[in-house]
C-alpha cells in the first residue's frame, strides 16, 4: 500500500451577521480540528477556544494509541468546560461541537460530538462521514423529513448532544480510512446551513484545497453569511510527494484559525511548542480585531522596557519615547475598561502610560475571564482597535436586568430560538435533554 500524508489549511470568516467569531479550526500535519462555540458572546468562543487549545495538545503527545489518546482529550476538555462553568456562572450553558481526527501514520483516529460536520470527497463523489446530532437529524433517521427539508428546517439548530461539560455527552469514536486522492471537509454549520452537498462538493473539488477552502467561505457569504464559517480541508498524496510551494502548508506550520487563535494562551501548562497561533494568510483581520491576553505580548513589554532605558541613555531617547507614546493598550481604572496610551511599562522618573479614555464599561459587568484579560492588559496597534476592544468587552458585559412589567395577561410561554442558545427540552424517540444553537 502506497504511504500516504495530507496537505490541509484552515480557514474561518465571521460572516455578515456577527460581531464574533465563535468557531475554532486547526490543521497541521497530525491534527485536524474544527470546534463551533454555543452559549451566546459571552461563553461560546471561550469553550471552542479551551477546547481546542486541549485538543491541539495531541499534535506534540506522540502516543501510539491515537484513538485511546483522542478518547482522552475530548475527556479533558470536557472536564476543562466543567470547570470553568463551576468557577462563573456567567458562562453556563456553553458549550461546543468537536470534530477531531487524529493520524496516526495510517489512518484517523475520529472523535464527533454535535454538527460540524466531516466529509470525504473520493473520486469526485461526496459523502458525509459524521452523522449529526440533531434533533433534525433524528426525524431524518426516522424519514420522516428528507436531507434537504433539514437543512431548512425551523428547528434544525437544536443540538442533542455537544461538549457541555458535563458527563451525559459521549463523542462518537470511530477510525477513517483513507485512499491516496481523497479530500476531506471539516466544516461548521455556517457553511453546512447556507449551501447544499451538490455545491460543497463542486467547490472542494477546486484545484487546490486552498482554492477549495477559498471557494467554500465565499459561497456561505454570498448566499448570506449568516453564522461563523469555519473549513479545515485535507488532501491525500502520496507521502514521498514534495510540497506544493504555492500552497499554505507548504511551511509545514500548524494553522489555528478563529476563535481559539485570538485567544492563544498556554492554559494547560505545557506552552504552546512549536505551534503557530497566526492567522492563515487568507484572514488577516481575525485576530487585528479580537480582544487578546497579554501573555503573548509580555516579552514585547519588556523588550520596549529594554530598548527605551537603553535609547534615554543613548541619542534617540525621544525618538523612542515619541514611539512608546504611539502604542494602546486596554485596562482598568477605578473599575472601568479604560484605554490608555503608551506602554504598560515605567522607568523610574518616567511615566510611560497614561489615560486616553475612560469608557462607561464596568469591569463587575464582565465575566471573570474577560475581567482578568482587562486587568492584564490587552495591547492594541492603534487607538481604533483599543476602542474595538472595548466594543467587543462591551457585548460580553452582563448589563442589569430592566424592572420586570407585570403583563395584564400573560400567555403560554412558547420555545423559540433566541439569539443565544439555551436549553430547551424536546420530545424524541429517546427523551433527552437539547441546546438550542442560537
Ligand atoms: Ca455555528
Amino acid at each position: 500500500m502506497t504511504a500516504l500524508s495530507y496537505r490541509y489549511v484552515a480557514l474561518t470568516d465571521t460572516g455578515l451577521r456577527r460581531s464574533t467569531n465563535q468557531d475554532s479550526g486547526y490543521a497541521s500535519n497530525r491534527l485536524l480540528v474544527i470546534a463551533d462555540g454555543m452559549g451566546g458572546a459571552a461563553a461560546g468562543d471561550l469553550a471552542s477556544s479551551e477546547t481546542m487549545h486541549i485538543i491541539r495538545q495531541l499534535d506534540r503527545e506522540l502516543d501510539v494509541d491515537a484513538m485511546g489518546a483522542l478518547g482522552q482529550a475530548v475527556i479533558s476538555a470536557n472536564t476543562r468546560l466543567g470547570e470553568l462553568i463551576a468557577d462563573d456562572p456567567a458562562v453556563e450553558g456553553m458549550g461546543t461541537t468537536l470534530d477531531a481526527l487524529l493520524w496516526d501514520g495510517e489512518k484517523f483516529a475520529v472523535a464527533h460530538l454535535g454538527d460540524s460536520r466531516v466529509y470525504r470527497l473520493r473520486e469526485r463523489s461526496l459523502t458525509q462521514i459524521s452523522t449529526d446530532h440533531t434533533f433534525v437529524q433524528s426525524l431524518v433517521d426516522e424519514g420522516k423529513i428528507t436531507r434537504d427539508e433539514a437543512r431548512v428546517h425551523p428547528h434544525r439548530s437544536l443540538l442533542l448532544r455537544a461538549l457541555l461539560g458535563r458527563d451525559d455527552n459521549e463523542a462518537d469514536l470511530s477510525w477513517l480510512q483513507p485512499m491516496l486522492g481523497d479530500r476531506y471537509l471539516l466544516c461548521s454549520d455556517g457553511l453546512t446551513d447556507m449551501i447544499n452537498d451538490d455545491v460543497i462538493a463542486r467547490a472542494l473539488a477546486s484545484e487546490t484545497i486552498d482554492m477549495a477552502a477559498t471557494e467554500l467561505v465565499r459561497l456561505a457569504l454570498e448566499a448570506g453569511g449568516y453564522d461563523n464559517v469555519t473549513v479545515v480541508v485535507a488532501e491525500f498524496v502520496e507521502k514521498s510527494a514534495e510540497p506544493d510551494p504555492h500552497l499554505s502548508s507548504a511551511d509545514g506550520q500548524p494553522q489555528l484559525v478563529g476563535a481559539a487563535a485570538s485567544q492563544a494562551r498556554p492554559r494547560t501548562g505545557t506552552g504552546s511548542g512549536g505551534t503557530s497561533t497566526a492567522p492563515t494568510p487568507f484572514d488577516p483581520e481575525e485576530l487585528r480585531y479580537a480582544p487578546r491576553p497579554p501573555s503573548r505580548l509580555r516579552w514585547l513589554r519588556w523588550a520596549v522596557v529594554l530598548v527605551v532605558l537603553g535609547a534615554i541613555l543613548g541619542v534617540s531617547g525621544a525618538a523612542a519615547y515619541s514611539w512608546s507614546q504611539r502604542q494602546f493598550f486596554v485596562a482598568a481604572q477605578d473599575g472601568k475598561v479604560t484605554v490608555f496610551r503608551g506602554v504598560r511599562a515605567d522607568i523610574p522618573g518616567m511615566t510611560l502610560q497614561h489615560v486616553e479614555q475612560m469608557t462607561n464599561v464596568e469591569l463587575t459587568t464582565l465575566p471573570a475571564f474577560r475581567r482578568k484579560q482587562v486587568e492584564d492588559g490587552i495591547e492594541a496597534p492603534s487607538k481604533a482597535d483599543a476602542l474595538k476592544t472595548v466594543e467587543q468587552l462591551d457585548e460580553f458585559a452582563v448589563k442589569p436586568n430592566p424592572t420586570p412589567t407585570p403583563t395584564p395577561n400573560p400567555t403560554p410561554t412558547k420555545p423559540s430560538a433566541s439569539p443565544t442558545k439555551t436549553k430547551a427540552t424536546v420530545s424524541t424517540a429517546v427523551e433527552t435533554e437539547a441546546t438550542w444553537r442560537r
